[in-house]
């Protein structure tokens, strides 16, 4: 089986690693490679046949698929792959000779393994890079091609609004994909337990990212700007041992994250403290490690007071903090300026998407 995993840009190695942890726990051969074909946000594994036996004593498949939606906090869709193709110079192609290409690919692949034509399906589309087309042709022209194909063995259904089976169509630069998309319409990166929407707040899966960048071995944990929760509700999820601290300036936020942690089932596993990051050593004489979405000044507060913040956060941090830091924010210079004022060291930076930003990420000790 072949499978094409999404998550966010800039965290393919963690998600690889994480999707290498679950399938070896279940002991079957693998193959797990980062951005297939260079695309990013992807992840392909190659996965042989794993199986159970049910309560009769009976032998019986694992849907590996099934295992990683349930199981991985990094990824969000598991896509089983019917084909991967780069078209070369389809970005500089004319609509109707780019959606032929695509028509003609499609109505060869053999769909119908992956249907029965009494189920109802759709296609969903997703399109990156310079082309003359557009996400809705793409839909709609691989719709047409594999509605045709499917004709062959019965009468088809579409349905749109609430398919039994959604195939994934992909146009990533030159590079083609076709699948079917076992996650659903909802990506995983968006937990059920979210009761509070914040409106500035992380992935889930990006919050998963940070924690393994931070390596917590069960020491003191803070998000000094916790938001709705979050980085450490994800954290106590994990069936983290160690002390969880959630500090948030505003009543409001810290209510919601209470909310989602008590959604979450992990309410009592956390502590929940209302305060000023910019004053952290009145609330904890020592943490061992600190994760945190930073305020950026884009959709609440104002960009002009984010160098100071930061400035006095990290000379804070600086009293209390025993291991490590990881820290995201767009607010690259103000970040870079307060970690190395306050003698801290970067360990590691890279660059992760999120909400359509590149976002600088910074490991510090
Ligand atoms: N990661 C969070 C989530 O997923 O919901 C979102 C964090 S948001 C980018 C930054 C948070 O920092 C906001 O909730 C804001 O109210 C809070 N904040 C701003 N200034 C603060 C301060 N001085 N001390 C503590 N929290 C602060």
């Amino acid at each position: 089986m072949r499978l094409v995993l999404t998550t966010s840009k800039g965290i393919e190695d963690l998600a690889k690693a994480e999707v290498e942890n679950l399938l070896s726990d279940l002991g079957v051969q693998f193959l797990v490679e980062e951005k297939p074909l260079g695309v990013e946000g992807r992840v392909f594994a190659e996965v042989g046949e794993a199986f159970y036996t049910d309560e009769k004593g009976r032998k019986r498949e694992l849907s590996i698929a099934t295992y990683l939606n349930e199981n991985s906090r990094l990824l969000h869709r598991v896509i089983l792959e019917i084909a991967s193709e780069r078209f070369e110079k389809i970005g500089e192609e004319e609509p109707e000779v780019a959606l032929r290409r695509i028509e003609e690919f499609v109505s060869e692949l053999p769909v119908e393994r992956y249907i029965k034509v009494s189920e109802s399906f759709a296609v969903r589309s997703f399109r990156k890079g310079e082309h003359k087309i557009t996400s809705i042709d793409i839909a709609r022209t691989v719709g047409k091609a594999i509605f045709e194909r499917l004709e062959h063995f019965g009468s088809p259904k579409v349905n749109l609004d609430h398919p039994a089976v959604i195939f994934r169509a992909e146009l990533v630069g030159d590079v083609f994909f076709l699948g079917i998309d076992t996650t659903g319409d909802s990506s995983l990166h968006k937990r059920p337990w979210r009761v509070y929407d914040h409106p500035a707040h992380l992935k889930a899966s990006i919050a998963n990212a940070l924690i393994e960048l931070a390596e917590p071995n069960g020491g003191s944990f803070i998000d000094p700007f916790c938001g709705s929760g979050t980085i450490p509700i994800e954290l106590a999820l994990r069936g983290y041992e160690g002390r969880i601290i959630c500090l948030e300036k505003y009543r409001k936020h810290l209510r919601g994250a209470e909310m989602n942690a008590l959604s979450a089932g992990v309410y009592d596993r956390m502590e929940f403290v209302l305060g000023d990051a910019t004053r952290l050593s009145e609330y904890i004489e020592s943490v061992d490690f600190a994760v945190s979405n930073l305020p950026y000044g884009l959709k609440i507060g104002r960009k002009s007071m984010i160098p100071r913040l930061y400035m006095d956060f990290f000379a804070e941090l600086a009293k209390v903090l025993e291991k490590r830091g990881v820290f995201i924010t767009t607010e690259k210079k103000a970040i870079e300026k307060a970690i190395e004022e306050n003698g801290f060291d970067i360990k590691h930076h890279r660059l992760i998407g999120h909400g359509g930003l590149m976002v600088h990420t910074y490991v510090i000790e």
